[in-house]
Parts: structure tokens; sequence; C-alpha cells
């Protein structure tokens, strides 16, 4: 049998990107979980079963940073959006993050 992780209300997911517990969103819509750090802004719809599975993917199975080779963090949702980021961002070097899904699920750029 599949273990299935239930994420309860007051268990919000941590953000895969920064670690930090997300924020949960109501809307008309439906409820999201969301990390509104200026280097995460992702969002995800608190039923995919994608969320909180984002730890699943082993270390070594990970594409590297080509700035200081750790393994990235790595979002994703079951619409195919996914973001990757280096845990060493802002520390050892500039960010660095990949980016794959719409380009309107994108975070606007800082201008
Ligand atoms: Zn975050
Ligand atoms: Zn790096």
């Amino acid at each position: 049998m599949q273990k299935r992780i239930v994420v309860g209300r007051d268990r919000h997911p941590e953000c895969p990107l920064c670690a930090r517990k997300m924020q949960e969103l109501v809307t008309k819509k439906g409820n999201f979980y969301a990390c509104f750090n200026m280097d995460c802004m992702i969002w995800i719809d608190a039923n995919d079963p994608c969320v909180g599975r984002w730890q699943e993917m082993k270390l070594e199975d990970r594409p590297k940073c080509p700035l200081c080779s750790a393994p990235l963090n790595y979002f994703f949702r079951s619409d195919k959006f996914m973001k990757m980021q280096c845990p060493n961002n802002g520390k050892k070097h500039e960010p660095f993050q990949i980016l794959r899904g719409r380009v309107e699920d994108f975070p606007k750029e800082q201008r």
C-alpha cells in the first residue's frame, strides 16, 4: 500500500526552497499553500497530491548547482510547474534558479 502524507490545517508544509512554513491562502478557488519569500514566490493547491512530497527526491538524484555543486532544492506541482533553487543562494553566490512550466506561473521579475 502506498504511504500518503496527510497535511492538516495546523500542519502546513514547509517550503522546500527555504524550509520556512508555507502560508495557507483561502480563496474562492479553494485553499492554497504559498511561500512569498522573495526567492521562492511559489504556490500550490492544498489538495495537490504533490504537497509535502518534495523531500522524496534523494539528494544524490537531484541536479547540482553549477556554481557550488550543492544538490538543488526542488519544488513541483502536478501541473508540471517546477522550480529548483540552490540552498546556498545569497550565501556562497548570487541566486541560481531553474524554472519549468507555463510562463504565466513564473514569479514576476523585479525591475
Ligand atoms: Zn520559501
Ligand atoms: Zn549553488
